[in-house]
């Protein structure tokens, strides 16, 4: 790979760059945990239901690592269009990459690039949430929560009885392990588990939040910015939307991250919705 592509992919910020590293290190010890401390617990000798419980952990993080890495490399900026020189109706002139940028697009200072169709800044990924790789972002989001709800129902009954039970002091060393240890809830040598039991039950309701507010502005067709600002002018109708974001194939998209859906749409030219179409 050239060093360009390469400099293309590595987040420029520090933060950015340890938010990736956290992220990636988070599921493989997640991945650990389950596979060397949970599954030995609930099934100490092996049957046919402990490798099911294998083979779908390790499709689940298969998918969630797949779509999160192609979130971070597919391009989703400008950079590799050829723009008009002629400053169009509802293009912006961006004075940083000194060139036209499309409708919908935004220069993002942390990327340094336009990005089409721009959702936010991710600092997961490291890179700017668009056009091109809105598809993988939901993915991965879509993974990570289907995957701390499955990793909860797994602990869920370990941790308990480690615990002693179902008790004020086992909430609070579940929801806040660093806590519970200060307070002397829990023993260091059970911190990591309640630790990483905690992470597990607050993952799973920040993704699934996550997920139900994109899949709403999916719906309505538009991104954070202009859901906002109250700009509808994008939405072309729910069926539309969502094939703008998950491509001709949204219906295979979920089981492999390298399944090919072409996007309908370049991400220079819109449509706008009908005029007589009235807001709701
Ligand atoms: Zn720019
Ligand atoms: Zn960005």
């Amino acid at each position: 790979m050239d060093k360009r592509k390469w400099q293309s992919i590595v987040p420029r910020r520090k933060t950015d760059q340890l938010a990736v590293v956290f992220v990636i290190t988070e599921l493989f010890v997640e991945i650990y945990f389950e596979l060397f401390i949970i599954l030995p617990e609930l099934y100490p000798t092996p049957t046919v239901a402990m490798y099911l419980h294998v083979c779908l952990g390790f499709y689940l993080l298969f998918n969630t690592l797949g779509n999160l890495i192609l979130a971070i490399v597919v391009d989703t900026s400008t950079g590799t269009e050829i723009l008009p020189a002629v400053l169009h109706p509802g293009w912006q002139y961006c004075y940083t990459c000194m060139q036209n940028s499309p409708p919908r697009a935004v220069h993002c200072f942390m990327c340094g690039k336009c990005v089409m169709k721009r959702e936010h800044h991710c600092v997961f990924l490291g890179k700017c949430v668009g056009i091109r790789n809105h598809r993988y972002y939901m993915m991965t989001v879509f993974y990570l929560a289907v995957g701390s709800l499955y990793a909860n129902f797994m602990n869920m009954d370990y941790a308990w009885n480690l615990l002693g039970g179902f008790s004020l002091k086992t909430g609070l060393a579940m929801i806040a392990p660093i806590l519970g240890w200060m307070f002397g809830v829990t023993e260091s040598i059970s911190f990591f588990i309640s630790f990483q039991c905690g992470t597990c039950i607050l993952s799973c309701f920040m993704f699934f939040t996550l997920l139900i507010f994109h899949v709403m502005l999916i719906y309505r067709g538009q991104v954070t910015y202009e859901w906002r600002h109250g700009i509808k002018e994008y939405d072309l109708g729910w069926k539309h939307n969502f094939l703008e974001v998950f491509g001709a194939r949204w219906y295979l998209v979920w089981l492999f991250p390298t399944i090919s859906s072409p996007l309908p749409c370049d991400g220079i030219t819109y449509k706008k919705r009908n005029e007589n179409i009235k807001d709701i």
